[in-house]
């Protein structure tokens, strides 16, 4: 039996980004209310929440203090401290849970995780040390990346070789952290998968999406996926397996290379997902409203697509498209109240609606 959070239930979200922005909007749309955490004053999710707590993530008092105000915990990153998680998982059940957390935190881990399940990989290395960049470079070979095991988002962290000559300046930019070395994959394009398991354990997918990057960031997301039928049911598959391999409650988004081999996974994130956003006008239940669905108890939705959708990030200066895109026919904005524009930074996005042509 699980036991269902009713509405009116408190789900506390740690971080106040976009993503906790989204998830209180679906949260509050299904009755539940939502306090945020987050260490920078002023989150873009503090507009749109019951509470929100500006506290630093080894702050005891306020830690304990947000946990015992809230009837469960969720998060919109992946990077929690593990002495953060320590201090709140005693007071208030987090989901997804810790292990979600640790496979993904770590580059390295999340490789040996996928691999231990059978997934395909590009291939890696550990690198502690610039000796061991040049024992793994024998090994690997070039083109190849060098990225931090911990903290990269959106490309960060990431030094790429085109030859053994690339290697010192590749370990220069990782500044002494933990490294991982991995071959390039070369990839006809990119997809990723957006799935959630229920409190109870049942898995729905959404359709995949075919992902378009440039800088390191994701640029767009388009539905249906460039994929034949047999890549499709893989796809949905290794995400079930990955979400039960971890005992997953919530929404993950997986990321996979399509190559002549085969899918090959590039990460997970444990958490809903740019990649996700299209869901929101192309599905009944988007995955934001999935994720406050597994998170509380309630039924999933079964991830249904209803229309054709392509996603485009809206990122500093594209910002300026947006009186145009007002007037544009099925365009959906969604704009994420950021005051300071800046290179690089994740304003808002569009999904354009794609109508059959009659
Ligand atoms: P994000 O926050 O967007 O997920 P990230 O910082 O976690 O990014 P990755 O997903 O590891 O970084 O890499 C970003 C992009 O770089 C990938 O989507 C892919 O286009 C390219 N890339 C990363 N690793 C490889 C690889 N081993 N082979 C080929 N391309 C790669
Ligand atoms: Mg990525």
């Amino acid at each position: 039996m699980t036991e269902t959070l009713g509405a009116g239930s408190t789900i506390g979200i740690l971080g106040g980004g976009q993503l906790g922005r989204m998830l209180s909007v679906a949260a509050a749309r299904l009755g539940y209310r939502c306090h945020i955490y987050d260490p920078a004053p002023l989150p873009p999710a503090g507009h749109v929440a019951e509470k929100v707590v500006t506290a630093a993530w080894d702050d005891l008092r306020a830690l304990q203090q947000f946990a015992a105000s809230v009837d469960v915990i969720t998060f919109e990153f992946e990077n929690i401290p593990a002495a953060t998680l320590d201090l709140l998982e005693p007071v208030c059940p987090i989901r997804p849970g810790r292990q979600a957390l640790a496979v993904s935190q770590d580059r390295l881990t999340e490789k040996d995780f996928l691999r231990d399940l059978g997934l395909q990989t590009a291939p890696y290395a550990a690198v502690d040390t610039a000796d061991e960049l040049d024992a793994a470079l024998l090994d690997i070979g070039t083109p190849s990346i060098l990225k931090t095991r911990r903290l990269g988002y959106d490309g960060k962290g990431q030094a790429r070789l085109q030859g053994a000559q690339d290697a010192a300046a590749a370990w220069d930019a990782m500044q002494g952290a933990p490294a991982i070395l991995e071959g390039f994959v070369t990839f006809s394009h990119e997809v990723s998968v957006i799935a959630a398991r229920g409190l109870s354990g049942e898995v729905a997918a959404y359709d995949p999406g075919e992902n378009l990057h440039r800088d390191g960031i994701l640029r767009e997301t388009r539905v249906p996926a460039r994929l034949t039928a047999a890549q499709r049911s893989d796809a949905v598959l290794m995400a079930a397996r990955i979400l039960n391999a971890l005992d997953y409650v919530g929404v993950l988004g997986v990321e996979l290379f399509v190559t002549a081999q085969g899918l090959v996974v590039n990460e997970i994130a444990p958490r809903v997902h740019n990649s996700g956003h299209w869901t929101q006008n192309g599905c009944a239940v988007d995955q934001f409203e999935q994720h406050i669905r597994a998170v509380v108890g309630l039924p999933l939705g079964d991830g249904g697509r209803y229309a054709d959708v392509v996603m485009e990030n809206l990122i500093g200066d594209d910002m300026d498209r947006v009186p145009d895109l007002m007037k544009a026919r099925d365009v959906a904005l969604h704009l994420y109240g950021k005051p300071e524009r800046r290179a690089g930074r994740k304003m808002g996005h569009v999904n354009h609606i794609q109508r059959p042509k009659s």
